[in-house]
């Protein structure tokens, strides 16, 4: 065992209003720059939709992350052979096409225009050439347009659903959509890291944030082909690449990043996982239909004396133990199995987690009225506006187990607690639904409270920084051969 910390997330998509307040957040303190105008480190995506950039989770087209081919990983984007011909041009990267051509308004007009018989309006221009653009595409073209027949219809979370699942979807009575804010995975197998020929791309191995040196960093882009989830981003000025740092200045300081912080929905929750790292690459090879269970299987039990031990002897400091004991992302992931990994099969582990929205599946046949008590409690799990294949296909590598049982819990937590404050479901029903969901009572309870009544301090468990730590981790004084990204051990030296 050898025992690694990371600071992991959990968003709930169940409270996110899509009011794109994290993204202005963080593009304030971190993109509003020349060169980074196109950057949405965060952003949130309405699905179904074709997201930013358009259509980033096809990697039939982009060719991002890892496949596994007579059991061995290989990046899907490049290799050893391909190094030097993608230097010079990468066949699958994204385009300024799939982003957007980014824009500011001719302000100065407003104040400088001539005397004339109109108003002087502020004019679009393209914040790359300064000329008049005609706007046609942004970050988040697609909000809202659940139905649209240009974006929604070509989600490529659509694939596997029957002809009848897609035209009941699109149906006009059954429009839905929900959000997906998304920002860096932070994954436990980088395929960023593993992709970059200069060794810019690093793992913190105090807490797992995955940081890119600009210093080391020669713009050769092989980075942004290898995300599959399309999270590093070229800077077109200083032509380096550029990507989400998980706020690192903010958390030194034990402030939550500013995503976080400034979450109106207050879907987001940070705190610290124990993991196995010597297991990373056996897990990240696994059949499509365990690599969920199988990542879970990574993350360890901070309160097992055992793994205490094992974190200690790898220079863990007791703070950062403790603070896994707390972990809010512990319990969602690990103990209530509710919230799951994106696109797990890209293979690159990612360490941000989404609780799967369940307004949809209420509101499918009863507009969410709590009055068809049957037999089968948990039938409109199956018979929701979104499909189960499309949340399969999104949390659990096209395998729908991993996601019904998420929603069965949470269905059941709800009926559990509309039987304590409103009571018009008898308790034994609603006992009965905690059963069949895997759920006592105790957990019922813990899940909507820290659900619904979780106060700034429950969802963000901020562990103390250790930078001490840092090099010493990444020299692996167990002698463990860290296979993360097949790149991990190229950390800055000491000093830098
Ligand atoms: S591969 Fe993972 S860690 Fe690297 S940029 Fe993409 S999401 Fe982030
Ligand atoms: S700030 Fe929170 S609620 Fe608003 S869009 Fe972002 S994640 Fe969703």
């Amino acid at each position: 065992m050898n025992v690694r910390s990371q600071v992991s997330m959990v968003f709930h998509l169940d409270k996110c209003i899509g009011c794109h307040t994290c993204s202005l957040a963080c593009k304030n303190i971190w993109t509003d720059r020349k060169g980074a105008e196109y950057m949405w480190w965060n952003n949130v995506e309405t699905k179904p939709g074709t997201g930013f950039p358009t259509d980033w989770e096809d990697q039939d087209k982009y060719k991002g992350g890892w496949e596994c081919v007579d059991d061995e990983l290989r990046l899907r984007s490049t290799s050893k052979s391909k190094t030097v011909v993608n230097i010079f041009h990468h066949p699958n990267m994204p385009t300024m096409d799939d982003y957007y051509e980014p824009w500011t308004y001719d302000y100065q007009h407003l104040f400088n225009a001539p005397e004339g018989p109109d108003q002087p309006v502020a004019v679009p221009i393209s914040a790359v050439t300064g000329e008049l653009i005609n706007i046609k595409a942004g970050p988040n073209w697609d909000d809202d347009l659940g139905g649209s027949p240009i974006y929604a219809e070509h989600d490529p979370n659509l694939a596997g659903l029957t002809q009848e699942q897609k035209e009941q979807m699109f149906a006009v009575e059954r429009l839905v959509f929900f959000y997906f804010p998304r920002i860096c995975n932070h994954c436990l197998n980088p395929s960023c890291v593993a992709s970059c020929p200069s060794g810019a791309l690093y793992k913190r191995g105090e807490d797992g944030i995955v940081l890119l040196d600009q210093n080391r960093c020669r713009g050769w882009r092989n980075c942004i082909s290898a995300c599959p989830y399309k999270k590093v981003f070229f800077n077109w000025s200083t032509g380096k690449s550029e990507k989400c740092i998980l706020c690192y200045p903010r958390l030194e300081t034990g402030q939550a990043p500013a995503c976080f912080h400034s979450c109106v929905g207050r879907i987001r929750y940070l705190g610290v996982l124990l993991y196995d790292a010597s297991r990373i690459e056996e897990v990240a090879k696994r059949p499509p239909e365990e690599l969920v269970e199988a990542q879970r299987s990574l993350i360890l039990d901070p309160n097992d004396p055992e793994v205490i031990a094992a974190a200690r002897a790898n220079g863990i400091h007791d703070s950062v133990i403790e603070s896994a004991q707390k972990s809010p992302v512990y319990k969602f992931v690990k103990i209530w199995k509710i919230a799951l990994p994106p696109h797990i099969e890209f293979r690159t582990l990612p360490m941000l987690f989404y609780v799967p929205p369940m307004a949809p599946v209420m509101s499918s046949r009863d507009d969410g009225a709590v009055k068809n008590i049957s037999d089968d409690l948990f039938h409109d799990i199956d018979d929701a506006r979104v499909p189960m294949k499309f949340f399969a296909n999104m949390f659990g590598a096209g395998h729908e187990g991993v996601v019904r049982y998420a929603l069965r819990k949470q269905k059941a937590v709800r009926w559990f607690r509309r039987a304590v404050t409103v009571g018009d479901v008898p308790m034994a029903v609603a006992e009965r639904m905690l059963r069949e969901a895997e759920c006592s009572n105790d957990e019922a309870e813990a899940i909507y409270r820290l659900t619904s009544l979780c106060t700034f301090d429950d969802r963000f468990v901020i562990p103390p920084m250790h930078r001490e730590e840092a090099i010493e981790m990444m020299e692996d004084p167990l002698e463990h051969k860290q296979s993360a990204g097949f790149g991990f051990l190229t950390a800055p030296k000491r000093g830098m």
